[in-house]
């Protein structure tokens, strides 16, 4: 029995100031904010989401932004860079866009048959947008003035440096249901489900990396999405009997979640597609309300008084 594993779900990282943050994922990339809330372990602090118009899973990148919080390091041990799918021949317009906005931008790369441009956000996060040559018929994100042949369709792949890829892989292939969809140099890449821009996770043992240290600029954790409750309980079930430490299924109102440790210490979720971000505002409205999970409804007040003002 392998989890019915059908692609990435949301990717969360941490960030420093937030108006910096929620300047940077709407204004620069395009992103909708989709979702106001805070951190259920923290709610002094805000949890910010980004993604499509409709906040679909696959496209949704999320941040607890600490102000002042110091800097850490991508590097081993981390879910590395997030890379983001954008049409092909779409790059020189990114390019041209990060050149005028001041967005630090690495050349661009060929890897398997894709162009890649690097670029970081202002904490440091690494990210990418693969202009890819597959299909990816997901709708664009609607952004002001970026067209929509050349916008954002949601995540390609996460990367994951490691000094050693074996484990990690044992669990995705034999756990997790992801397959073996090819290798380059010190990359190798895992797919999910029907495959594509979206399900890919690649493992990077670059001998050349430095090991990762937490802080802003670093991501969190990965969450790999699977469709219902069920398939939640039969993946929480598979990954315990392989041996894994899997949390209880905790409700984060959007949707359900389990977390576990992959064996090089990248921390994995899995989250269920529904019930989504619409559930406690419109969706011609995401990201307005400050959305609570209902143990903090009843502190609403104080929380509120205490966040700084967004917008
Ligand atoms: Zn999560």
């Amino acid at each position: 029995m392998k989890a019915q594993v059908t692609g990435l779900h949301h990717i969360t990282a941490i960030a420093s100031d937030p108006h910096q943050n929620l300047d940077f994922y709407t204004r620069v990339l395009g992103l909708r904010f989709v979702k106001k809330s805070v951190n259920q372990d923290d709610p002094g602090t805000y949890h910010l989401y980004y993604g499509d118009y409709a906040a679909s899973p696959g496209t949704i990148l999320t941040f607890f932004p600490w102000a002042g919080l110091r800097r850490g390091r991508p590097g081993t041990g981390q879910a590395y860079a997030t890379a983001f799918s954008v049409p092909a021949g779409s790059l020189p317009f990114w390019q041209k866009r990060f050149t005028r906005l001041a967005v630090k931008q690495q050349p661009i790369e060929s890897r398997f048959n894709d162009q890649v441009l690097p670029f970081a956000d202002p904490d440091g996060l690494l990210l990418e947008l693969v202009a890819t040559s597959e299909t990816d018929s997901r709708p664009p994100a609607p952004a002001q003035d970026v067209p929509a042949g050349f916008a954002l369709r949601g995540f390609h792949s996460s990367t994951l440096a490691l000094t050693a890829a074996t484990a990690t892989a044992a669990v995705l292939t034999e756990t997790m249901g992801y397959r073996l969809a090819g290798q380059s140099g010190h990359r190798v890449r895992y797919t999910a489900a029907q495959g594509g821009p979206g399900t890919y996770v690649d493992l990077l043992t670059d001998p050349a990396l430095p090991r990762g240290l937490n802080g802003a600029g670093t991501i969190h954790h990965v969450a790999f999405r699977v469709t219902d409750a069920a398939q939640e309980n039969s993946a929480r079930e598979i990954l315990r009997q392989s041996g894994l430490q899997v949390s209880p299924v905790i409700d984060r109102a959007y949707f359900k979640s389990i977390y576990y440790r992959e064996p090089a210490g990248v921390l994995f979720e899995i989250a269920t597609d529904g019930p989504g971000f619409a559930i406690d505002e419109p969706l011609e409205q995401l990201g307005t309300i400050l959305g609570l999970p209902p143990h903090l409804e009843p502190h609403r007040a104080e929380i509120e008084a205490a966040l700084p003002k967004l917008n």
